[in-house]
């Protein structure tokens, strides 16, 4: 199996330009090939497989991006597969139409050869760029998965997946349903909760500096405008720096919350973990409700408990789309018409249990196997 892993990179000075022209690259390409595909369909034209558009970009750097030999072949060859799978998902109805990269928007990012990756003491190999300095140590003599380098705003990280052997540990029988969602993060049905971090009050003072931040850069924006014409300001590329470096502390407040939430429920070593169907998207078009869930994010915290099982052996359940996990009773199996959001004690009018409704929903989930 892989598992994925994050490791910090310490260019130096030199590298990091070359890293920057990587990204650059895999921007450019990534953009130029969903234009592609957009003129294209405009046109009336079916989808272009990638082979074809790498050819003519092979053309294009013998003339006119010559620029683009100076990085590695793999980054541009890997940024017109990601443009061209994004766009075949929504060829196919599986997702809204791409969007372009844009400099300031875009995760910096970019892809490198997983064949070509090699890695010695405290040191990786990425091509064109040359052995960089790691601040830990990059498993040696195995294979890796999709190895992308990233930049955070603060430094720059390599993702891959490396290669592991599954471990083997002693399982309980017990099966664990967790229910998920905004009030807290994640209830279980062995009575372990796991807090909302967005409600902290840590948390939330960051995010009040945050506004205020992003208020005060507007108005400079406003203040200093020369005709239409928006101007940046040193004090405003300052304060620039402080809103990402802003950004950057919340999300690794967040993650770290995540890892430490789905380890905990993972290290009780249940057989079996069931959760339900995440329609987020379909959430997240309660706008009243968008920005919790997007803070909340639970589509990562389902994604880690996921290979956090795999890794141990575990059984990981996805309910069914149907399975009614909050309408119905834990105690006597009836199934309510109807249950808003703002009831947050699950009253049943049958055997007249009364329960917290998320704890409600975790027990309903963890008897899901004998439901089918
Ligand atoms: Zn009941």
């Amino acid at each position: 199996m892989f598992l994925a892993k994050k490791i910090r990179l310490k260019p130096s000075e030199e590298q990091e330009n070359q890293l920057w022209k990587s990204v650059g690259t895999a921007r450019f390409i990534y953009n130029w090939t969903l234009n592609k595909q957009e003129e294209n369909y405009k046109n009336g034209g079916n989808f272009i497989s990638d082979g074809i558009i790498r050819k003519e970009i092979t053309q294009l750097k013998k003339s006119k991006l010559s620029w683009l030999n100076d990085v590695s072949n793999n980054v541009a060859k890997q940024a017109v597969k990601d443009a061209c799978d994004a766009y075949k998902r929504f060829f196919n109805g599986l997702a809204d139409k791409p969007k372009f990269k844009r400099r300031k928007k875009s995760k910096p990012s970019f892809y490198n050869d997983n064949v070509k990756l090699k890695a010695k003491k405290n040191c990786v190999l990425i091509e064109k760029v040359g052995w960089v300095r790691t601040a830990e140590q990059v498993p040696m003599d195995c294979n890796y998965t999709n190895p992308r380098i990233s930049f955070d705003g603060k430094y720059w990280y390599l993702s891959v997946g490396v290669e592991q052997a599954q471990q083997s540990i002693e399982l309980t029988d017990e099966t664990i349903g967790i229910d998920i969602g905004i009030k807290d993060l994640a209830v279980c049905s062995n009575g372990m909760i796991s807090k909302n971090i967005n409600k902290t009050a840590k948390v939330r003072k960051l995010e009040k500096r945050l506004r205020r931040l992003q208020r005060s850069v507007s108005r400079k924006y406003e203040q200093n405008k020369e005709g239409s014409r928006f101007v940046k300001t040193s004090n405003i590329i300052k304060q620039e720096r402080q809103i990402r470096l802003l950004h950057r502390k919340l999300t690794n407040i967040r993650m770290n919350h995540l890892h430490q939430a789905t380890s905990k429920i993972v290290k009780t070593k249940p057989s079996t973990i069931v959760m339900e169907h995440l329609n987020v998207k379909g959430m997240l078009r309660n706008k009243h409700l968008a920005k919790a869930i997007a803070q909340q994010k639970l589509h990562e915290f389902k994604r880690q408990v996921q290979y956090k099982c795999e890794k141990y052996g575990i059984r990981f359940v996805e309910a069914n789309k149907w399975f009614p996990s909050s309408k119905m009773c834990s105690g006597c199996g009836c199934v309510k018409k109807q249950l808003s959001l703002s009831e947050r004690t699950y009253k049943c009018e049958e055997c007249s249990l009364e329960m917290d409704r998320d704890f409600n929903a975790s027990i309903n989930l963890s008897r899901y196997k004998s439901v089918i």
